[in-house]
C-alpha cells in the first residue's frame, strides 16, 4: 500500500447608499409580506445552520420586486440582528451581475443556475469560451480588464486550484467598484481566504464558497445538496451586505441545503471525506474495473465513484491534496488502514498455516492424504507471483534438499525455488 499511496486601492467608488423609510412604514412592508410571503420549511433540510438562522420566507414565486424583499430580509437576519427592517427592505435590489473568472467544467455549470435565478452573468477564462456564451447568453470576455470594465458586483472565481493566485493576482481590481464582492468555489477553503485577505482592498467583501457537488453529481438539481460558505469580509448594514445575501438566495433557491462553516472547519471535514473519497476513485481507477454480469450494489458504487472521480481533472484532485493542511494526515491514515486490513488478513491465514505445519492439526474439508506424499497446492492460497510483495506473509521454514524431510519431517523444496507462495507450502 505504500508504494500504492506514494504517488500518493481602487479608483471608482459606488456610493451605494439605504433609503430609510420613515418607521411607519413598518405595517406596510409586514402587509406585503403577509400578502406575497408564506413562511415554510426548506425543500432541503430544515436542520441546517442557514435555515435555523433564517426562517423560510417562501416567496409565492410571481413578483420579482418582492422576492427583493425577502432577499434583503434575508440580508438582515444573517448577520444584523440589530439593523431595523425599514432599512434594508425598502432597499430595491437589481438581478446582480456576477462576473466568473475561470469558465471550465465548473463555471459554465454554476453560471447555469446563476442565470435561471434571474442574475447575468459575464465571463473570462483563459481558454475561448466565446462561442458557448453566445449560445447561452452570457458575455464574454477574452481578457480579464474589459471584465473587469463591466463591474461586475460580484466576481466569482471558478479557476483551478492551482491557478488561483496567479488569475486574482492578474485581476485589474482599480477597475472595480469599491465593494465589490470576491467570492470563489474552491473545493479548500483556507487557502482563497488567505490569499483574497492579503490581495485584496478592505473595501472588498470577501465570502468563500464550495458548493459540494459538480457537473456529474449535481446535474439533476441541487435539491437538499451542501453548500458551504463563510462570511469572511462582509460590511455590515451596506449595500454590500444586501449583495451577499442576493448572491447566497441563488444556491438556497436551488435547493441547497446552506451549511455556514468557517474556512478551517470546512478544510478539515473535506479531507476526512471528499479527499478520501476522490483518492479511493482514483486507486480504483487504476485497477480498470469493469461492470460483470453479477455487479452487488456495492459494486455498482464503486464503479459509479470511479467514473465521477475520474471525470474531474487531475489538476483538481492534486489541488484538493496540496492546498489542504490536512490531506497529509488523511492519506497517512488511510495507508495505515490498510496495513491494518493485510494484517488481519495475512495475521490469520498465517495462524492457520502454522496450526498446520507445526501442530499438524489437519485442515477441515481437506482430505488427509494417505501416505506422506506431497501435497503441492494447498487450495486457498493465492499464487506464488501474487504472495510475493506481501510482506506479512510467513515463509514455511527452509529446506535441505529437494524432496527430503527437514528435522521437522517437513518436505523440502530446492532452495532456489523458495519464495514466499502456495507453490512452495507442502501438507502432511
Ligand atoms: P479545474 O481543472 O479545477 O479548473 C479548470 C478551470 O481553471 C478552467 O476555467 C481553466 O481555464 C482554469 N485554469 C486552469 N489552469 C489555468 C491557468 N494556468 N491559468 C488560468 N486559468 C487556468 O476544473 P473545474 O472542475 O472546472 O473546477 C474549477 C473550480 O471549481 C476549482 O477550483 C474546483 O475546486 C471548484 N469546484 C469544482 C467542482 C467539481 O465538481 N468539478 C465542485 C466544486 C468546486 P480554461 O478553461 O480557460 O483553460
Amino acid at each position: 500500500m505504500a508504494a500504492l499511496l506514494n504517488f500518493s486601492s481602487h479608483c471608482t467608488s459606488s456610493s451605494q447608499t439605504h433609503p430609510i423609510l420613515p418607521t411607519n412604514s413598518i405595517p406596510e412592508i409586514s402587509k406585503i409580506f403577509t400578502n406575497n410571503l408564506t413562511t415554510s420549511s426548506s425543500s432541503s433540510s430544515s436542520s441546517s445552520n442557514f435555515s435555523k438562522k433564517f426562517p423560510k420566507l417562501k416567496l409565492t414565486r410571481s413578483a420579482h420586486p418582492l422576492r427583493k424583499t425577502y432577499i434583503s430580509n434575508h440580508a438582515l437576519k444573517s448577520s444584523q440582528p440589530s439593523i431595523s427592517p425599514e432599512k434594508i427592505t425598502s432597499q430595491e435590489d437589481e438581478p446582480l451581475r456576477i462576473g466568473i473568472v475561470g469558465f471550465g467544467n465548473f463555471g459554465q455549470f454554476i453560471a447555469k443556475a446563476i442565470k435561471r435565478q434571474g442574475h447575468s452573468v459575464v465571463a473570462t477564462s483563459r481558454s475561448d469560451y466565446s462561442e458557448y456564451c453566445q449560445q447561452n447568453g452570457i458575455e464574454f470576455f477574452g481578457n480579464i480588464d474589459a471584465m473587469c470594465e463591466e463591474q461586475p458586483d460580484v466576481i466569482l472565481v471558478c479557476s483551478s486550484i492551482l491557478s488561483t493566485e496567479t488569475v486574482l493576482r492578474s485581476i485589474p481590481i482599480h477597475k472595480l467598484k469599491s465593494d465589490t464582492i470576491f467570492a470563489d468555489v474552491l473545493s479548500v477553503k483556507q487557502f482563497p481566504r488567505n490569499l483574497f485577505l492579503e490581495v485584496l482592498p478592505s473595501d472588498f467583501g470577501i465570502i468563500c464558497t464550495h458548493p459540494m457537488f459538480g457537473p456529474e453529481s449535481g446535474k439533476n438539481g441541487w435539491d437538499a445538496l451542501p453548500f458551504v460558505y463563510d462570511k469572511v469580509r462582509i460590511a455590515e448594514k451596506t449595500a454590500q451586505e444586501r449583495k451577499c445575501a442576493q448572491f447566497l438566495s441563488i444556491f438556497e433557491e436551488e435547493g441547497c441545503r446552506m451549511v455556514e462553516m468557517s474556512c478551517e472547519e470546512h478544510d478539515r471535514h473535506a479531507a476526512g471525506s471528499q479527499f478520501i473519497t476522490h483518492t479511493i476513485g482514483r486507486i480504483l481507477s487504476h485497477l480498470d474495473l469493469e461492470s460483470t454480469p453479477i455487479n452487488t450494489k456495492g459494486y455498482e458504487t464503486l464503479l459509479q465513484l470511479t467514473e465521477n472521480t475520474v471525470s474531474d481533472s487531475f489538476d483538481l484532485y492534486y489541488g484538493l491534496f496540496m492546498y489542504n493542511v490536512n490531506a497529509t494526515e488523511q492519506i497517512e491514515n488511510l495507508d495505515r488502514a490498510f496495513e491494518t486490513v493485510k494484517q488481519k488478513l495475512f495475521g490469520r491465514l498465517h495462524d492457520i498455516l502454522r496450526k498446520q505445519i507445526v501442530e499438524r492439526v489437519p485442515l477441515q474439508g481437506v482430505p488427509q492424504p494417505k501416505s506422506r506424499e506431497v501435497n503441492p497446492t494447498p487450495y486457498f492460497l493465492p499464487n506464488n507471483e501474487k504472495m510475493k510483495d506481501l510482506s506479512s506473509f510467513a515463509m514455511p521454514p527452509p529446506p535441505t534438499s529437494p524432496t527430503q524431510e527437514n528435522n521437522d519431517g517437513v518436505a523440502s523444496q530446492p532452495k532456489e525455488s523458495l519464495k514466499p507462495g502456495r507453490d512452495n507450502l507442502v501438507k502432511h
